[in-house]
Formats: structure tokens, sequence, C-alpha cells
């Protein structure tokens, strides 16, 4: 009755209960699901501003559920990671783009996204080196981005794993690079080749002077420490342009393009010389 519900009531709220009940329906359902089938990969261009060229394509991942529809990332990564399948699905993920990322051009790299676990074990690695191995693809043309809460984790483990990707020949991003609580110190002392400057810097740079002066500084920095410097989430050509005049080299975002099915990549790449 209401009485012996009160005491709930003060505990859970109804957003609460809701969220709980859907947390638990997708860790079901995820766990439930047939992952070869159900995920896809999506690919989004990353353009040299000078030249004007696509140089690689980031994977991001696509859960399309029979019973939810299309499932953010955002949302089943953390799914994932909690329920113990995120081995998995990395793997699935790193097939799937590496399979279509073998057909393109020789001098288009792609970039893959690796979750905190998948650095925090030799295990996973040990599977992903071998995936790549398997693949057929040059590991020069592959980049694998961290974020750097992943590793922060632990960070002697996380060092180990980017020292043993680094020898077999990938490049090394750090994502969302800023919103994390790593010192300068700690990424000095990493074999790092490429940092992402978060989007959240980005947008709207033109007309906010905080936003200008950390990416302008976060440019400095990547030159500084001879890193390669992605600049993600960039939408208008107001933004563009303040990244041409920082002296910005690569650029991600919505301006160029919305991550696209591999299917429909063609348009972004260079076309092969005739006769
Ligand atoms: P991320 O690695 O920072 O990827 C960039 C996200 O920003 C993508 O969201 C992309 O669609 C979005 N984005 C790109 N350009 C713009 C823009 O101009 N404006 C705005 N507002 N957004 C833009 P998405 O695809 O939803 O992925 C979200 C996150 O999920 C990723 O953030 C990444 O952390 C994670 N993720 C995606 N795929 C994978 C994967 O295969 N493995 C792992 N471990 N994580 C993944
Ligand atoms: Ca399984
Ligand atoms: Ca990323
Ligand atoms: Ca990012």
């Amino acid at each position: 009755g209401k009485e012996s519900n009160r005491g709930h009531a003060l505990l859970f709220s109804k957003e609460h209960v809701a969220a709980i009940e859907q947390n638990q329906q997708l860790e079901q359902l995820l766990s439930k699901a047939d992952l070869d089938a159900e995920l896809t990969v999506f690919f989004q261009p990353i353009v040299n501003i000078q030249s004007g060229r696509t140089v690689s394509f980031e994977a991001l991942a696509r859960w399309n559920s029979p019973v939810l529809g299309n499932v953010s990332p955002a949302v089943f990564i953390p799914v994932a990671e909690r329920i113990g399948l995120i081995s998995e699905l990395t793997c699935t993920l790193l097939r799937k783009a590496l399979a279509t990322a073998i057909t393109w051009p020789e001098e288009v790299g792609l970039s893959f996204n690796l979750s905190t676990h998948d650095i925090s074990s030799s295990d996973d690695v040990a599977t992903i080196v071998g995936i790549i191995l398997s693949s057929g693809m040059d590991p020069r043309r592959l980049d694998l981005e961290i974020t750097e809460t992943a590793m922060m984790y632990d960070f002697a483990q996380a060092k180990a794993a980017i020292e043993i990707f680094k020898i077999l020949g990938c490049g090394m991003a750090l994502d969302d690079f800023g919103t994390g609580y790593s010192s300068l110190s700690q990424l000095h002392a990493l074999p790092l080749t490429k940092i992402k400057i978060d989007r959240s810097f980005v947008s709207g740079l033109h007309k906010n002077p905080a936003s200008y002066k950390i990416v302008k500084s976060l440019l400095a920095l990547s030159s500084d420490m001879d890193l390669d410097c992605v600049i993600e989430g960039v939408e208008t050509s107001e933004e563009l342009e303040v990244l041409k005049k920082l002296g910005g080299i690569l650029v991600q975002g919505y301006y160029y393009s919305a991550p696209v099915a591999g299917s429909e990549i063609g348009r972004f790449l260079p076309r092969p010389e005739l006769g």
C-alpha cells in the first residue's frame, strides 16, 4: 500500500526507477544480441584542411537492436563494459572496420576507438594485435584512439599496451583531449603520436574567447610535443576559418560529414588516376 512504498519513494525517484529498468533492459538485450548481425561500423572522414583531402576515417560503432532500434555507442559501450561484453564487442567491431578499410586506397588510414578494458588486460591486447595482423591491413595505416580516462585507470598497463601497439606500427591517439585529468608529465611519458581536441572546445570558438584560447594553446602544445592534432566537432565555416588561421591541419566534424555507412565513403576518397 501507500504507507509501505513511502521509504522507497524517498530513495528512488520515478526517474531513477525508470533509468534502472532501462539499464536492465539494455543489459539483457545486449547480452543476448547477435553482435555480428546487429553491430555495424560507420565512418567519419578526417580531413586535411590545407590540402582538402580526406586522410583517414574514424570508425564509429552503431547498434541496431531489433527491439530498441538504433542505440548510441555513448549508451551501449558503457553497458558492454559493465556486463563484461566489451572484449567481444571490440573484436567484432575491429574485424568489421578492418574488412572495410582494407578496400580503401593505401594512403587512407583508419582510426579505431579502444575502451578502458581493452588496454587494461594483456590478453585483450594480444587478441587485438592478432586481429590486426590477420586482417592484412598495414598497421601503419591504423590509429588506435584511447581516452585520458582509460589511461588513468591503470597507467602502467596502459603504457605497456601503447608500447606494444607502437611496436606493431600503429599510431596512438589521445581522444577527447583536455576533458580528462591527466597531467602533462604523464602524457609526456606515453609514446603517443596524436591528440584529438574535444569538440566541447571547438563549438562556437569564433565567438567564445575562452574556447579560442584553449584550442590555440592545445595546438601549440601538440606542435611542441611533436604530435599530430585532430580537431573534432567542427560544424560551421566560421569555426573552420578560425582553425585555419590558428594553423590547424586535421579536422573532423559535421561541417565535412556526419559518420556514414561503409558503402557511402567513395565520395570522400581520391578518384583513381585515369588511364
Ligand atoms: P568519440 O570517439 O569522441 O567520437 C566522436 C563522436 O562525436 C561521434 O559520436 C561522432 O558522431 C560525433 N561527432 C562527430 N562530429 C561531430 C560534430 O560536428 N558535431 C557533433 N555534435 N558531434 C559530432 P558517436 O558516433 O555517437 O560516438 C560516441 C562515442 O562512443 C565516441 O566518442 C566513442 O567514445 C564511443 N564509441 C564509438 N564507437 C566506438 C567503438 O567502436 N569502440 C569504443 N570503445 N567506443 C566507441
Ligand atoms: Ca559471447
Ligand atoms: Ca574517438
Ligand atoms: Ca573524441
